[in-house]
């Protein structure tokens, strides 16, 4: 993990860590979010940090475990805080989108080695348990609402928070990771299913239109602007292989009879 130190934090710890404060960075989603937020950190007028910040690509670190974070007063002395690239503002899609999962994916490590480290549990604290003085993991909302020390919102009703502690628990005990498939059930999008759609039908209707071309293209760029360079190639190899599937269907139709090749037929499912 990259280190980037910051004067904006506190020797040592007044208590052991007891909670996991995660929190959104407001900062734009890119491969270099993490990068950034901790260069922020560093600024001496920032008067803020956190222990670690993550974004698709990779984890910064602008303070020691050991050390206390200015991040959510309230729960800085015993709270070990985790910057997620991403805003408060975003909805459960967002949070489950390629870039997302990516960087929630390296949260997930993250928090389960603090989890390790420090004997908390893999659970999201009610507000009670916060203000009880319980361990485990809580938002900065929540550390806003019991301490009443900061006005932050972050990381927003849009969080996942279902997922990341399945997939916690899974990495934790090292199971079999079920969250990944899941949410990519989930975040198929209908506008990219429509363009798959409109290709096999006008394929079945006997037009021959180019569209394998631009199909496979903005397929590729849907992905890209998600920064999802690898899922790009991907979504290219797996649907130039759908595609030629279909277009030696054709060419069997074509070939056959026109009364056994009017039966039903049905299509590919689409990606
Ligand atoms: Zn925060």
């Amino acid at each position: 993990m990259k280190t980037v130190p910051t004067p904006n934090q506190t020797e040592g710890r007044l208590s052991p860590p007891r909670v996991i404060v995660i929190h959104s960075t407001e900062a734009p989603e890119g491969p270099l979010t993490a990068e950034n937020v901790a260069n922020y950190f560093a600024q001496p007028s920032t008067k803020a940090s956190a222990h670690v910040t993550v974004d698709n690509n990779s984890e910064v670190r602008s303070v020691a475990d050991e050390d206390t974070a200015w991040a959510a007063p309230g729960a800085n002395s015993d709270g070990l805080q985790l910057e997620l690239a991403g805003y408060a503002r975003q909805s459960r899609k967002d949070w489950l989108d390629d870039y997302s999962l990516k960087m929630l994916q390296r949260a997930v490590y993250v928090v389960a080695a603090w989890c390790k480290k420090y004997s908390i549990p893999p659970r999201r604290l009610t507000r009670a348990q916060l203000r009880a003085g319980e361990k485990g993991l809580t938002s900065h909302a929540d550390v806003t609402a019991v301490y009443k020390r900061s006005d932050h919102t972050d990381p927003g009703e849009g969080f996942p928070w279902d997922w990341f502690i399945t997939a916690l628990r899974e990495e934790l005990e090292g199971k079999p990771k079920t969250t990944a498939t899941k949410v990519e059930e989930q975040t198929l999008e209908l506008t990219d299913m429509v363009p798959v759609g409109e290709y096999y039908a006008s394929l079945f209707r006997g037009e021959k239109y180019p569209l394998s071309f631009v199909l496979i293209a903005s397929m590729a760029e849907a992905k890209l602007a998600k920064h999802e360079a690898a899922s790009a190639r991907q979504e290219i190899a797996n649907l130039s292989a759908q595609i030629a599937r279909v277009e030696t269907l054709i060419r069997e139709k074509e070939t056959r009879p026109q009364s056994e090749a009017s039966g039903a037929f049905n299509g590919p499912s689409g990606p």
